[in-house]
């Protein structure tokens, strides 16, 4: 049998395999910072009806320029922004691998600081763009003068920052994004994917008059709709219409299109158990110091914990008891997701027996 690895593959993918988290039927999946609370009854009925509304229609290719949830997108987000600000994709990794496509390549460079989200390098591989990741500073924090210092020196194409960042759930200043931008004629791309679960992250503030400045932000995560696939980007008008090179012709599918409009109608339903995720989380980082371990502060949906002598081991015995998490490969450290109360019972409790 001929295996991937004996096709004539791009001689840049040889040795490269499919990237992914293990998809497990565990009970209790707290490994790719998925909103476990669920899709509400109600918006689900409001799916259905846009859904049904299309049947007929869908021998027609969908709205290839999806201005009806563009506008939507961009009365979510307010800041005073237009559907002609707005762009989607299927879920956010499209919207950064379309902004790979247009403005990085094997001529520029894209920058980013980790340990941060593992898709970057991936996106940047399959785009051909040369991909640098310096080191994050102390607790993975990052400060302006850092952060504007690696930019001016290595002068990038594309550079991304993480708010906050997966894996760690650091946040980054406002200060952070405006020095960054400052320090390169290049696409400053802040990836909000968990911007919902932050207190006050005024960064669409800084989109006027910063034309080369995008935010992306996805419905995956605060908005559990992980399964919907539906990521965006808000930037100036003129980044948008250079990713609409890139695009595919109807990438959008009619059916996601429907769904993502009936789950914006439905919005503060969708976003209805932000707060008790809070709660979850700020719950699991003290209850991880009770165990003598080390989370780190996070504004995110997850809490990445250092402390553990062998992170692989509890792992593996967390999974024996049906809890999947997830070991990011930072030495002595394991990422979990913050979900229910009753999912945050039973991952302390299996968690205290492993490691006591
Ligand atoms: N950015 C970050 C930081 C993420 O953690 C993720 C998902 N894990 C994504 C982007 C991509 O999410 P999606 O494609 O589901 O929008």
């Amino acid at each position: 049998m001929t295996s991937f690895r004996d096709l004539p593959i791009r001689d840049d993918l040889k040795g490269q395999e499919p990237y992914g988290a293990p998809q497990l039927a565990v009970p209790f999946q707290l490994n790719v910072n998925e909103n476990t609370f669920g899709i509400p009854p109600e918006v689900q009925n409001r799916i259905l009806t846009r859904i049904q509304e299309i049947l007929p229609r869908l021998n027609r290719y969908p709205d290839r320029e999806f201005l009806e949830l563009r506008s939507e997108l961009a009365s979510y987000l307010g800041h005073g922004l237009s559907a002609d600000q707005l762009w989607a994709a299927n879920g956010s990794n499209e919207i950064l691998m379309q902004i790979f496509q247009v403005f990085g390549g094997p001529n520029a460079s894209a920058l980013s600081f980790g340990p941060t989200y593992s898709m970057y390098p991936n996106i940047a591989r399959i785009s051909m763009t040369p991909y640098l990741e310096l080191p994050r500073e102390e607790d993975f924090e990052l400060s302006a003068s850092y952060v504007a210092a690696a930019i001016a020196k290595h002068q990038p194409r594309i550079v991304i920052l993480c708010n906050p960042n997966n894996p760690t759930g650091t946040p980054i200043s406002r200060k952070v994004i405006e020095a960054a931008y400052d320090s390169f004629d290049g696409i400053l791309i802040v990836d909000e994917a968990y911007a919902e679960f932050a207190e006050e992250l005024a960064s669409l503030d800084l989109l006027k008059g910063r034309e080369r400045l995008i935010i992306s932000r996805t419905m995956s995560k605060a908005f559990a709709f992980a399964g919907v696939r539906l990521g965006y980007l808000a930037a100036s008008s003129a980044v948008v219409d250079a990713v609409r090179i890139v695009r595919l012709p109807y990438h959008l599918s009619a059916l996601t299109q429907a769904a993502a409009l009936a789950a914006l109608e439905g919005k503060d339903l969708m976003l209805a158990n932000i707060e008790k995720i809070k709660i979850q989380r700020d719950r699991i980082i003290s209850a991880l110091r009770q165990l003598g371990l080390n989370p780190y502060p996070s504004k995110a949906n997850f809490v990445l914990c250092s402390g553990f002598d062998n992170p692989q081991a509890t792992f593996e015995s967390l999974l024996k008891k049906g809890v999947l998490i997830r070991n990011v490969g930072i030495p002595n450290t394991l990422r979990i997701t913050a979900g229910t109360a009753e999912e945050t019972d039973f991952l302390l409790k299996a968690l205290a027996d492993t490691l006591g």
